[in-house]
């Protein structure tokens, strides 16, 4: 019982809001969607083939009207036979819409004009002939009947061959609509007697399908440009793939969320001895060497999306050793995913050229240890690591002994020998990470990590007696000896490296006094009394000691030395 309530309830429901024929809302909209649906289609033919359909449709349903009440025909004082002329012509108009309908829809083609030509004329006559010189309602209505099917078969022709030509559901929905629209042709009378005055179902639901149709087509014609542009972004990925691959520079596509390497062109594949068949199993990751340089690269192109000529330290994947790369690297889109862009340059030569200038900057030329500036800047981080690990560390400050008199002796030249000799004993007597650096005219400054006072102190004796023991040919092929006096001083009782410079000058200065050719230990009482004479000599630095006005203690030429050592 319920169950048929609900029924009739939907029923009448549906009635009102189709059916009712106050209610116009539902067929102009739809009327409107058709509209503008078929004005959004791309397709010209599509385009005309439709609205031809939905004006024949529409006017049909106007002659339908006018069946049922043509009053307002004869107010205007038409004839009889005007009147019918009138009805015959629109329905021949109709048709001849359909005509046009079948055609474009089906062979995007405009019918031939000969035919439909010939087809009006003949329409035309007969209308005229049956209206105005054999007039019969009869006749009139059988020929409207006629004129009316045979666009519709047309028409219907023409949707059925473009459902066979494209069997989707859009086609089959406009070959509905048709079929309604024949089903109402055909049975006009018979409903109109059945409904009434009633807008009856058939009136407007060919209609609803029509737009439902429409919609359905511009879908597709949408989804077929979609599946184009997807074919043309296929093609042109292809395109680039090729172009990337052929470049004479190393290229290299990741993707963003995964760092999975997408696509590795041949210069960048032996760059980093990969093969290209591996490539997708490896990581961008791999390629980089060091982390923080990686990080740094990553905010840059996270932050402007794009990162000119970084330098980049990356490793061979097979045997990971690194090299230098400069890399260009911007964000793109490829294969419908995020991904990194980058192109590198090989700058290995660059690099090695920047650190040959930068160990000339930083090394005295003339005998190639660390010159004083860069001592003072490397010294301090060297501390700051002994000290974080609780190590002792040394000074050693060795002086060419009677310098000046060697250089008045056997001349400048030989004196460089010697310098260059003194830095080769010393560099040859240490350890690899010992640092030796010139910090005055023939004066060398040594800092020993991990090493407590009695440590330096037996190195100290140790380089002396290689200095001691060591000689050099002067022009005459005489072997030439010369000594040094070294000062040493820890770090256990500070860690300041300017007291420690100042001490280790003062122990030098003590050997000096004590005789030369011998190490001190920095003594602070023994440094008091001998130092309150001492004249500090200055530092050279870096400037030809010819240039230099010296204001060093004179000692006398050879006193208390062998006439071999100096
Ligand atoms: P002492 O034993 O007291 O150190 O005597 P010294 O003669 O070595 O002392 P002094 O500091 O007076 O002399 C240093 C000399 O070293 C003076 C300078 O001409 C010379 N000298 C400094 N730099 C160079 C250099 O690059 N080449 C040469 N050939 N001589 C240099
Ligand atoms: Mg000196
Ligand atoms: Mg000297």
């Amino acid at each position: 019982m319920g169950f048929e309530i609900c029924i009739k309830w939907c029923k009448m429901s549906i009635l009102n809001i189709f059916y009712s024929q106050y209610n116009w809302l539902w067929p102009l909209l739809f009327i409107l969607m058709s509209c503008v649906s078929i004005f959004c289609l791309q397709n010209t033919k599509d385009k005309c083939g439709l609205l031809f359909l939905l004006l024949g449709g529409l006017v049909l349903i106007g002659v339908t009207y006018l069946n049922q009440d043509d009053r307002f025909l004869y107010s205007m004082n038409l004839s009889y036979n005007f009147v019918t002329f009138i009805k015959l012509f629109i329905v021949l108009a109709i048709s001849v819409l359909w005509i046009f309908s079948g055609s474009e829809l089906y062979s995007n083609r405009s019918p031939n004009p000969e035919a439909i030509g010939f087809y009006l004329t003949l329409g035309l006559v007969v209308c005229i002939y049956y209206s105005f010189f054999n007039h019969s309602q009869a006749m009139a209505n059988t020929i409207s009947f006629i004129i009316l099917n045979s666009g519709l078969l047309i028409l219907l022709c023409g949707v059925v061959l473009r459902f066979l030509q494209n069997k989707n559901f859009a086609n089959v929905t406009l070959c509905l609509s048709i079929v309604l629209l024949v089903v109402q042709s055909l049975t006009m009378n018979q409903l109109y007697k059945y409904w009434g005055n009633n807008l009856n179902i058939f009136n407007w639901l060919w209609l609803y399908v029509l737009t439902f149709s429409i919609l359905l087509t511009k879908q597709n014609y949408l989804l077929s440009e979609l599946v184009k542009s997807w074919n043309k972004i296929d093609i042109l990925n292809l395109q680039i793939h090729s172009m990337i691959d052929s470049s004479p520079f190393p290229i290299i596509i990741a993707k963003i969320t995964n760092d999975k390497l997408l696509l590795v062109n041949t210069p960048a594949a032996q760059l980093f001895n990969i093969s290209k068949k591996e490539a997708p199993f490896r990581k961008l990751k791999d390629l980089f060497v060091d982390e923080a340089n990686r990080q740094n690269f990553f905010t840059q192109l996270e932050k402007e999306h794009e990162v000119q000529d970084y330098d980049l330290m990356v490793c061979n994947l097979v045997n990971a050793a690194p090299f230098w790369l400069s890399v260009s690297a911007k964000t793109i889109e490829y294969n419908h995913e995020m991904a990194i862009y980058m192109a590198f340059q090989d700058i290995t030569q660059r690099k090695k050229r920047e650190a040959g200038l930068q160990s000339q900057a930083d090394k005295d030329p003339l005998t190639l240890a660390w010159n004083r500036r860069y001592f003072e800047k490397l010294v301090p981080e060297c501390i700051k690591e002994c000290l974080k690990k609780s190590q002792n560390f040394s000074l050693l400050m060795l002086d060419a002994d009677k310098f000046k008199n060697i250089n008045d002796t056997y001349g400048h030249k030989f004196g460089d020998k010697v310098l260059i000799e003194l830095a080769n004993i010393c560099h040859n007597s240490l350890r690899t990470d010992d640092i030796v650096a010139r910090f005055g005219g023939e004066e060398f400054v040594v800092f020993l990590n991990n090493t407590d006072s009695d440590s330096a102190l037996k190195v100290a004796e140790r380089l002396r007696q290689n200095i001691e023991s060591s000689t050099i040919e002067d022009d005459n092929a005489n072997a030439i000896q010369f000594t040094v006096s070294i000062g040493v001083v820890s770090s256990e009782k500070t860690a300041s490296l300017d007291v420690l410079l100042r001490q280790v000058d003062d122990a030098m200065y003590l050997a000096k006094k004590r005789g030369r050719n011998q190490v001190a230990l920095y003594d602070e009482k023994a440094a008091q009394t001998v130092l309150n004479q001492k004249t500090r000599h200055q530092h050279e630095l870096d400037v030809h000691p010819i240039f230099q006005n010296e204001e060093n203690e004179e000692i006398s030429l050879l006193d208390s030395y062998d006439s071999k050592i100096l």
